[in-house]
């Protein structure tokens, strides 16, 4: 198995100070691939910036130009959320850049799957404007190119972030040729993503919202995988995932209120690249959206590797969560999505 990961030290230029999405996190999985030999197993892949005329494929000129001169005028606070300093356009410009590359790899076939690790993260960003530490929507823009660039008529984009991704969403809720499915914690911030959420037009039925109670770990993730995401993946037939990858559900991680553990990661994983190979070549894009536990995030993303590699036995030694919260039953709200979405 050949797999990539896309990364550069200009990611670690985004400045934001002691906000929680910082460059420690991408340091932090660095360092634990160089340690545990992981690393040397992996073929880099380096990223360039995005052009204008990619980064309009989905945000507005509006917006690319408010976030290069919020940078040229030194940085600043977006939102309450949301900071920049003077590098973070560029470095925005990379990301995106980065996850466009990850899926040229994976397309042209130098790699069988590949990993984006960039930031700043992008499933929040809309179209129109930057929200929840997130400036350009790398994976909704990655997706946009492999459509032009490979002429594919589906991709699913699986974004199982602890977070709903609003601004993916947005781009593709009347898009047909793109199948959404999250999985988040919910109510929860940014406060969509309820599974009356389906998509308009023509493209009703390929939003797909799985909006979760806090407290889910391994079980109830597997429960949602094997019942709401294998069958629509199935009915989809996607040429191509892209997966955006938050690990901020991990039990340790401090700004949501899930339990998964690195065992669950694993378990899901695992699903998401048997529905690659089964029904797409194999062709498998991941791409860095959240994850604020250090240690936490850089044993998800090596067991991610390592499930990409298939390799196995692969070690969990934060284990498994002490739970902090009761473990909910999602058996209704799982038959209230395949109602709404007609799944067996
Ligand atoms: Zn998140």
């Amino acid at each position: 198995m050949k797999v990539g990961f896309v990364y550069d030290p200009i990611y670690l230029e985004h400045d934001t100070g002691q906000h929680v999405e910082n460059a420690k996190r991408l340091e932090a999985i660095i360092s634990h691939l160089e340690q545990t030999g992981l690393k040397q197993q992996l073929i880099p892949i380096k990223p360039g910036a995005a052009s204008i005329e990619e980064l309009s494929l989905v945000h507005h000129k509006q917006h690319i130009s408010h976030i290069q001169d919020v940078a040229q005028r030194g940085g600043g606070w977006l939102d309450a959320d949301t900071v920049m300093s003077p590098n973070s356009y560029e470095v925005a410009v990379y990301a995106a850049g980065g996850a466009i590359r990850a899926t040229e790899a994976v397309m042209d076939g130098e790699v069988n799957s590949a990993f984006a690790l960039v930031r700043p993260p992008g499933h929040h960003a809309t179209p129109q404007r930057a929200m929840g530490f997130c400036l350009f929507n790398n994976v909704a823009i990655a997706t946009k190119y492999a459509l032009a660039k490979y002429k594919l008529e589906r991709i699913l984009i699986i974004d199982f972030d602890v977070h709903h991704g609003n601004g993916t969403q947005a781009t593709f809720y009347d898009n047909p040729q793109v199948l959404y499915i999250s999985t988040h914690q919910y109510p929860f911030y940014p406060g969509t993503g309820s599974i009356e959420e389906s998509g308009v037009g023509e493209a009703k039925g390929t939003t797909v919202n799985i909006p979760l109670p806090a407290g889910c770990g391994d079980a109830e993730y597997l429960q949602t995988f094997e019942q709401i995401v294998v069958p629509v993946a199935k009915w989809f037939k996607p040429q191509l995932i892209l997966v955006s990858a938050g690990y901020d559900l991990h039990w340790a991680d401090g700004i949501a209120m899930m339990q998964v553990s690195v065992t669950g990661f694993t378990q899901m994983v695992k699903i998401i690249k048997e529905l690659a190979d089964e029904l797409c070549n194999g062709h498998l894009v991941f791409s860095l959206e959240g994850g604020y536990n250090l240690t936490a995030l850089a044993a998800s993303v090596k067991a991610t590797f390592d499930v990409l590699l298939g390799n196995t036995n692969i070690e969990d030694r934060l284990g498994q969560s002490p739970h902090r919260f009761p473990a909910p039953s999602i058996t209704p709200l799982i038959k209230a999505i395949k109602e709404i979405h007609n799944l067996a």
